[in-house]
C-alpha cells in the first residue's frame, strides 16, 4: 500500500528532516509511528498525501509513483488516504454533519450519495445521531472521533493519524485506538504517529521508530488486536 525508496526531506533552509527512509507497509496493515518530537514524523505522513515533496528518493501509495501524479490527479489520491489530526481541525461554525461532509463536497457527491455517506461515516465511530450538533458542545473524544469520521468518510484505503491521542486521558485514547483497529478489520491500512508509548506497547503490532529523520524498523510483537 505504501513504498518509501530512500527518501529524504530537507525543508528550505533547514536541517535534514528525513534521510534514507526505506519501508513498506503491506495492505491492510496497522503500524505505530514513533519517535521524539521533530525526529521527522510528520513529515513522513505529509509526503503520503502530497502535503510536502521528497527532496529525493520516491514515495509509492497504492501503487502510484506521487512524483508522477499530475495536477489533476491529486483530489483522487487525497480519497483514498484518509487524516486524522492531533487538533482534530474540527470547524465550530457548523454541524458535525457539515464538518464530516467537507471532503465530500470537493468531490462532488449528490446531497442524497453525501447523506448516506456521512451517516455510514458517524456509524463506524459510534456518532450516529450527532448530526445536528455542533462539534463545540461535544466532549474531546467525541471531537475525536468526528475527526475520524472525516477521514473515513471517502472510505480511504489508508488511513494516517497525526498524534490522534495527544489531548485525550488513557482509558479514551484506548477508545480511540480500538476505533483504528476496526477499521484495520475491514481492510484499511493504518498507520498512527504517537508518543504515547505505554500505550503502543500494551497494543502490540509494527513500530516504524524515527530518530533524527532515520528509521528504525521495529519487530511485531506476537499480541495484536482488538485492545482492552
Ligand atoms: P515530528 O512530527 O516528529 O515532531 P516534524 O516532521 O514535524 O517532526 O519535523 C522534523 C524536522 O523538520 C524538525 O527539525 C522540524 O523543525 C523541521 N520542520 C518541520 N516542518 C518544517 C517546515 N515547514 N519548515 C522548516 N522546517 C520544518
Ligand atoms: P458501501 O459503499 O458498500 O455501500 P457504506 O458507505 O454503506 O458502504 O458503508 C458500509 C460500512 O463501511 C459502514 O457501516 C461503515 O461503518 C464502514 N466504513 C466506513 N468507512 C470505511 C472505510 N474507510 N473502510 C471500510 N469500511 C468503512
Amino acid at each position: 500500500m505504501v513504498q518509501f525508496d530512500r527518501v529524504g526531506k530537507r525543508y528550505p533552509g533547514g536541517k535534514e528532516a528525513l534521510s534514507g527512509i526505506n519501508f513498506e507497509l503491506a495492505r491492510g496493515e496497522f503500524a505505530f509511528l514513533t519517535g521524539h518530537s521533530g525526529a521527522g514524523k510528520s513529515t513522513l505522513l505529509k509526503l503520503m498525501m502530497l502535503m510536502e515533496r521528497p527532496s529525493r528518493g520516491q514515495v509509492f501509495v497504492d501503487g502510484q509513483n506521487l512524483g508522477r501524479l499530475r495536477p489533476g490527479q491529486i483530489p483522487y489520491l487525497r480519497r483514498k488516504v484518509g487524516v486524522v489530526f492531533q487538533n482534530h481541525q474540527l470547524l465550530f461554525d457548523r454541524s458535525v454533519y457539515d464538518n464530516v461532509a467537507l471532503p465530500l463536497q470537493i468531490a462532488g457527491y449528490t446531497p442524497a450519495e453525501a447523506g448516506r455517506r456521512v451517516r455510514a461515516a458517524l456509524d463506524s465511530v459510534g456518532l450516529l445521531g450527532m448530526e445536528k450538533r455542533n462539534p463545540i458542545e461535544l466532549s474531546g473524544g467525541e471531537q475525536q472521533r468526528v475527526g475520524i469520521a472525516r477521514a473515513v468518510v471517502n472510505k480511504p484505503a489508508l488511513l494516517l493519524a497525526d498524534e490522534p491521542t495527544g489531548n485525550l486521558d488513557p482509558e479514551l485514547s484506548a477508545e480511540i485506538m480500538n476505533l483504528f483497529l476496526r477499521f484495520q478489520q475491514v481492510g484499511v491500512t493504518v498507520l498512527i504517529a504517537s508518543h504515547d508509548i505505554a500505550l503502543i506497547e500494551r497494543m502490540g503490532h509494527r513500530r516504524l521508530i524515527l530518530d533524527h529523520g532515520h528509521l528504525h524498523d521495529g519487530q511485531v510483537p506476537a499480541a495484536g488486536g482488538i485492545y482492552g
